[in-house]
């Protein structure tokens, strides 16, 4: 056991995949496997995150599981409620649609798609503002890591948000902490090195707020069901944001598995 009284978060990010009879593929298999080996939600929470075309119809097709499974939105707009901007989605036009949770800062939106602190920071403020709880992604790039500013970069990231999210508010924050390096790549970070890092979270997050104790932290970057216990195990690691191995339904169950049975 981690020791943790933190409800483990495994949510899989299912990026700009996978095309629709794979999905609900993937999603009828997972179901059964919940189905003959119960994962309890007081154990861990699951959720998985479609593309936003999908995601009520992936919510739909989750609502006969045997027990709740989130959908998770992979973005929304920085712009907020209803108005003439083009192939945007609100964070009032998720919560219509009943999508409660979106994620916000992946490092690819940061990377490769344009999203800069300002932004994020407008989304993370819609997203509370509508009611959503955000995942909001952090974690350095291997230069980074190299010359020694991982730490001050992840808590920089910390601290762009914290002007725009309100004493309360931090109850509808999940923390994912996936360094650059790590994603799609196959190389995880160490469970100690993971384990350091979301310490220093879990300290930055209690200067910043009382409720610092009690915010999940997940791990993202290469997590797969022969890491996943190791990473568990870790006091501070409260679950994981899973890319590749949640378009599997056997690696992201096992991966569930292990968080709710390490917990
Ligand atoms: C991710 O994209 O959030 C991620 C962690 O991907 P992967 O598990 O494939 O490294």
């Amino acid at each position: 056991m981690s020791g943790s009284t933190i409800k483990p978060w495994v949510v899989g990010n299912w990026k700009m995949n996978p095309v629709q009879s794979n999905a609900q593929q993937l999603i009828e298999e997972f179901k059964q496997l919940l189905q003959q080996n119960p994962i309890l939600e007081e154990q861990c929470q699951i959720g998985v995150a479609p593309i936003s075309i999908a995601l009520q119809h992936v919510q739909q097709q989750l609502a006969d599981a045997n027990r709740s499974i989130l959908t998770v939105a992979q973005d929304l707009s920085r712009f907020a409620g209803t108005g003439a901007y083009t192939g945007e989605v609100s964070a009032e036009l998720l919560k219509d649609s009943s999508i409660e949770y979106v994620l916000v800062g992946h490092s690819e939106r940061r990377e490769i798609l344009g999203d800069t602190t300002e932004v994020l920071k407008a989304k993370v403020q819609n997203a509370l503002n509508a009611g959503l709880t955000v995942i909001y992604c952090v974690g350095e790039s291997l230069e980074q890591r190299e010359a020694g500013q991982a730490e001050q970069v992840v808590l920089q990231q910390i601290c762009d948000i914290t002007a725009v999210v309100k004493a309360d508010d931090w109850r509808n924050i999940v923390i994912a902490y996936e360094p650059i390096w790590a994603i799609g790549t196959g190389k995880t970070a160490s469970p100690e090195d993971a384990q350091m890092m979301h310490a220093k979270i879990r300290e930055g997050l209690s200067q910043i707020t009382a409720l610092g104790a009690s915010i999940a932290i997940l791990y993202g970057g290469s997590v797969k069901p022969e890491n996943a216990a190791d990473l568990a195990n870790c006091p501070d690691i409260n679950g994981a944001l899973v890319g590749g191995a949640s378009l599997n339904a056997e690696s992201f169950y096992k991966i569930a598995e292990a968080f709710a049975n390490t917990k």
